[in-house]
C-alpha cells in the first residue's frame, strides 16, 4: 500500500471520509498532535490501528467528536464534564467518562473499560472532518508506539508510510503536546491521568484541585505506564554541563556551552512555544549523524511545562520496554 498524502480541502477531506467509511485508516492534523484515525465502530478498522502502530491491545484509544451531541450519545456526563467541557471544548482536554452507547464504540477503543475517553479538537480540519463523518474517531497520536509524536505530516510519513492508507497536511500543530487527561468516574474526586495540552491551573479554576492516582491503585491508564515518547539515543535530563558528543535541547537564555548542536525550544523562555518545538527538535536531535546522545536543560514546571517534563522523562526512562 502506499500513503496518500492528501489536501486539506472539501476534495481532500472527502476522500479521507470515504476512506475512513470503508474501514481505513487517516492520520489527520488536531491543535495537538496528528492522529491516526478510525471510525469507532468497527472492529476490523479499530483492529487496524493496534496493529499499524504496534500499539498493546490493553491500552486504551481517545474517542473525538464534532459535536457535544455525539459526545453525549457515547458518554454519561455529570455536572463537572458539563462545566469542563463548556469552558474547553473544542480544545486539547479529554475527559474519562462512563461509556453510554456501546454500539458506537467497540470494546477494542476502550480495553473492555467501562469508560470512554472523549474528546472535542480544536483543529479546524480536524473538526470539518469529524463533522462531515457524523461518527466518533478513535485516533492515537499517529507514530509507531513507543516512539515520538508527529507534529507535521512527514513525521507521520516517516513512522507509518505503507501502513496506512492516506495523512491530511495541513502543516505543523499549534500545540505540539497530547491532550491533558483527567478521569470523572468516580464522584468525589477528578484524577490527572496525563498532563498535556491543557494546564492544570485552568482545569483547577472550574472543578477544584486535581488529584493523582494513588502509588497503592491498580493503574488506571494501562497505556501511561512506562518508556514513552522515546527518541532512539540515550537522554539525559536536568543538565547543566554537556558533553562534545551530545546535541542539547535548549530553553531559555542561558544555554550551557560545549554541545556538539544545540536546538533551543524557546529562547524567549515561553512553555506554549517550547511544547510546540518539543517533538521536532527531539526527532531532529535523535536523526543528526553527529550527535550520540540528547542533553536537556531543566524546565519549569508550570503551565505547558508539566506536560513537557512528563514527556521527556517517560522518554529517558531507561528500566521498562517501550509500550
Ligand atoms: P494517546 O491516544 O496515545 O494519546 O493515548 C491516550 C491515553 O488516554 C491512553 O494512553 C490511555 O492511558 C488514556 N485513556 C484512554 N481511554 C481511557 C480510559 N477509558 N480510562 C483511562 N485512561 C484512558
Ligand atoms: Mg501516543
Amino acid at each position: 500500500m502506499r500513503t496518500r498524502i492528501l489536501p486539506p480541502d472539501e476534495r481532500g477531506l472527502a476522500e479521507a471520509a470515504r476512506i475512513l467509511r470503508q474501514g481505513g485508516l487517516v492520520a489527520f492534523p488536531t491543535e495537538t498532535v496528528y492522529g491516526l484515525g478510525a471510525v469507532t465502530d468497527d472492529p476490523a478498522a479499530v483492529a487496524r490501528i493496534f496493529e499499524a502502530k504496534g500499539r498493546p491491545a490493553h491500552n486504551p484509544l481517545i474517542a473525538h467528536v464534532g459535536s457535544l451531541e455525539l459526545a453525549h450519545r457515547i458518554a454519561v456526563f455529570d455536572r463537572r464534564a458539563e462545566a469542563l467541557a463548556a469552558r474547553f471544548w473544542p480544545g486539547p482536554l479529554t475527559l474519562v467518562l462512563p461509556l453510554a452507547d456501546r454500539r458506537l464504540v467497540v470494546p477494542a477503543v476502550t480495553a473492555g473499560l467501562a469508560t470512554v475517553a472523549v474528546r472535542m479538537p480544536a483543529h479546524p480540519v480536524a473538526l470539518a472532518l469529524l463533522r462531515r463523518l457524523g461518527r466518533p474517531l478513535a485516533a492515537p497520536s499517529a507514530n509507531r508506539s513507543g516512539r515520538t509524536s508527529p507534529t507535521t505530516a512527514a513525521h507521520v510519513l516517516a513512522d507509518l508510510e505503507g501502513r496506512i492508507e492516506a495523512v491530511v497536511d495541513a502543516g505543523p500543530c499549534p500545540v505540539g503536546v497530547e491532550s491533558t487527561v483527567v478521569d470523572l468516574s468516580e464522584p468525589e474526586r477528578v484524577l490527572l491521568l496525563r498532563p498535556g495540552g491543557l494546564a492544570r491551573a485552568a482545569i483547577e479554576a472550574v472543578v477544584g484541585p486535581l488529584a493523582r492516582p494513588r502509588a497503592e491503585e491498580p493503574p488506571r491508564s494501562p497505556g501511561l505506564v512506562g518508556r514513552h515518547y522515546a527518541p532512539t539515543k540515550p537522554l539525559r535530563l536536568d543538565v547543566d554541563e554537556v558533553g562534545p558528543d551530545e546535541g542539547l535541547l535548549a530553553f531559555g537564555a542561558r544555554v550551557p556551552p560545549g554541545a556538539r548542536v544545540t536546538l533551543n525550544l524557546s529562547p524567549a523562555g515561553d512553555l506554549a512555544e517550547a511544547a510546540r518545538n518539543l517533538f521536532r527538535m527531539l526527532r531532529e536531535l535523535d536523526a543528526h549523524p553527529e550527535v550520540r546522545a540528547i542533553a536537556v536543560v531543566p524546565i519549569p514546571a508550570e503551565g505547558l511545562g508539566e506536560a513537557i517534563r512528563d514527556r521527556l522523562r517517560r522518554a529517558a526512562r531507561t528500566d521498562t520496554p517501550a509500550v
